[in-house]
């Protein structure tokens, strides 16, 4: 028996290369050994402001963008929440053993709730019981997540101990797995990237427009002012970048060449463009193809709703009879 992992991911518009080097590149690798749930939440999504006409073609967007980082349907599910109706009706199960109080003291509900003032809907205070559900239909054996998802993570676990408790023992807390990637700043050189801060650098860029996001926006050692001075490539973020991206000899001469000041940032920063831009050809392309066969996608989208129909309808069928409710 394969072990399993899930994954959920906002249809929310394209990813940067801070998702995909930190989240999709080890998916990938992971799924050789682990067959991987891959779910695009789209229930997630509509607890914010969205325009209804955008969200079909960000379903696909994001389907398209796990297919082009390699994940393929024989290793694992990717399918939209929606299509699986077991997570709504598992959420709403999970809503009459959590306590409000446990809701309400959740940073992204305050958070959320702070930046949509307008719009404090109900769903999005029981996002995490839908998370919880989401989980634990499948039953991984880990859950791969960013320190920002750990409160929910958390949440989960105490959902399966008050039900547990309530109801019998079924559900397993599920194991955190964090990304053993460093952090990937974005182009401010001191945030994490991220699409919401506008610091990103999206995977679906040109190679053209890469190169003028970065030559323009990529903050290095601001204490550099002239060519001539020395710089320091342990507080650039150009070069922690060149240490994902390229190579340890040319990491070696970017080092050398900033500290003794024979190259300039502009140049320190075509060398990375280049070897950005080669790392990232093959995935760009395959994002291409992909959209140009979007009814290819809708077939693995279909496939993986079935497979995930199939796991999650037995889990809910056994959660009812549990509490007399079959
Ligand atoms: Fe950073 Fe390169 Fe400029 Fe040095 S030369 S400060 S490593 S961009």
């Amino acid at each position: 028996m394969k072990k399993v992992m899930l994954s959920g991911i906002q249809p929310t518009g394209s990813l940067h290369i801070g998702n995909y080097l930190g989240a999709m590149k080890n998916w990938v690798a992971m799924t050789e050994e682990i067959f991987g749930y891959f779910c695009i939440v789209d229930y997630h999504a509509i607890t914010i402001n969205y325009e209804p006409k955008e969200m079909q073609k960000r379903i696909l967007e994001a389907a398209i963008e796990y297919l082009a980082s390699g994940l393929t349907d024989d290793k694992c599910a990717i399918f939209v929440q929606s299509h699986v109706r077991a997570h709504t009706e598992l959420a709403w199960i999970f809503n009459s053993i959590t306590p409000v109080a446990e809701l309400e003291r959740m940073t992204q509900y305050k958070d959320k709730s702070h930046k949509n003032e307008s719009n404090i809907n109900a769903a999005l205070l029981t996002y995490p019981t839908l998370m919880a559900a989401d989980i634990l239909l499948y039953k991984p054996d880990f859950v791969p997540v960013g320190e920002d998802q750990t409160q929910h993570l958390e949440l989960t676990r105490m959902i399966v101990r008050k039900f547990n408790n309530k109801f019998g023992e079924y559900f397993t807390e599920p194991e955190i797995a964090y990304s053993k990637v460093p952090k990937i700043l974005g182009l401010d050189g001191v945030n994490k990237m991220s699409k919401s801060l506008n610091n990103h650098i999206p995977l679906r860029l040109s190679e053209a427009e890469t190169e003028k996001l970065i030559l323009k926006n990529a903050v290095t050692d601001t204490n550099r002012i002239r060519k001539t001075d020395a710089g320091n490539p342990n507080i650039c973020n150009v070069f922690s970048w060149h240490k994902i991206f390229s190579s340890e000899s040319t990491q070696q001469e970017c080092f050398e060449s900033c500290t003794n000041a024979s190259i300039g940032c502009v140049d320190c920063k075509k060398i990375l463009i280049k070897n950005l831009n080669d790392d990232l050809r093959e995935v760009r392309e395959k994002i291409i193809s992909y959209e140009a066969n979007k009814d290819y996608v809708y077939d693995i989208l279909k496939s993986g709703a079935e497979k995930a129909n199939k796991v999650a309808e037995k889990t809910l069928n056994e959660v009812k009879e549990l509490m007399g409710i079959f």
